[in-house]
């Protein structure tokens, strides 16, 4: 017993998977024909998925934002969560990875709930505050460029409604955010973000040790 998150060990990793994951056929797939991609580390976990899966049904979110596609395993779990009439704004500069994930949508028949700006993520977050969306989504998901992170996350604050959620995928960096001799552009920009949300009074905060580190932000009614 203990009162500090437990660690998780490969067989104890395996038994909350054989006990909890639903993973539907087609996320299985996708994930299988990610894994051959020399970059499949980018990917998120299954249960992490679920659990988004999860956030996105408690929320009752319709109106979602991505930034950071890859092969759409995220977006395509959000997704599948969503109503009808619900919508996910995506962004990526990839046309390699994403046209994986538009393969998947359109197998899944989410394709409609989904759409792709291939440009950088700040240009299409800027076009959106531009046209006076602040304060229109319920739910984002951050999971691109660590030094922009904090970029993507000012935007997208204000993007949300009052009780909206955003998401943040890596913030434990598969444990070099406690290596003081790790001193990389990516690692210590993790850092700076995420001692910026821990003072940041416009949210609610918790950072969930699940896959490799996910916070939620609650902004604040
Ligand atoms: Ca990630």
């Amino acid at each position: 017993m203990s009162n500090r998150t437990i660690s998780m060990t490969d067989g104890l990793y395996q038994y909350l998977l054989q006990v909890s994951l639903r993973e539907p056929p087609i996320l299985q797939r996708l994930r299988a024909e990610t894994a051959k991609h020399p970059k499949h580390s980018m990917q998120i976990s299954p249960e992490q998925g679920q659990f988004m899966r999860l956030l996105v049904r408690m929320l009752g979110a319709s109106r979602c934002l991505e930034v950071g596609v890859f092969t759409g395993y995220s977006s395509l779990s959000v997704a599948l969560a969503l109503p009808d009439d619900g919508h996910i704004i995506a962004c990526d500069v990839s046309e390699e990875f994403t046209a994986v994930a538009r393969r998947y949508w359109h197998e899944a028949g989410v394709e409609r709930r989904i759409t792709l700006h291939l440009a950088p993520a700040l240009e299409t977050l800027d076009t959106l505050l531009k046209r006076g969306e602040q304060g229109r989504y319920d739910f984002a998901f951050i999971d691109a460029d660590k030094g922009n992170y904090l970029n993507y996350y000012e935007r997208i604050i204000r993007l949300l409604r009052p009780g909206g959620v955003i998401a943040v995928d890596n913030v434990l960096w598969d444990g070099a955010v406690i290596d003081k001799k790790d001193k990389s552009k990516d690692t210590v920009a993790i850092r700076e973000f995420n001692a910026a949300l821990h003072k940041d009074q416009r949210i609610e905060l918790s950072m969930v040790p699940i896959g490799d580190g996910l916070t939620l932000a609650r902004k604040r009614s």
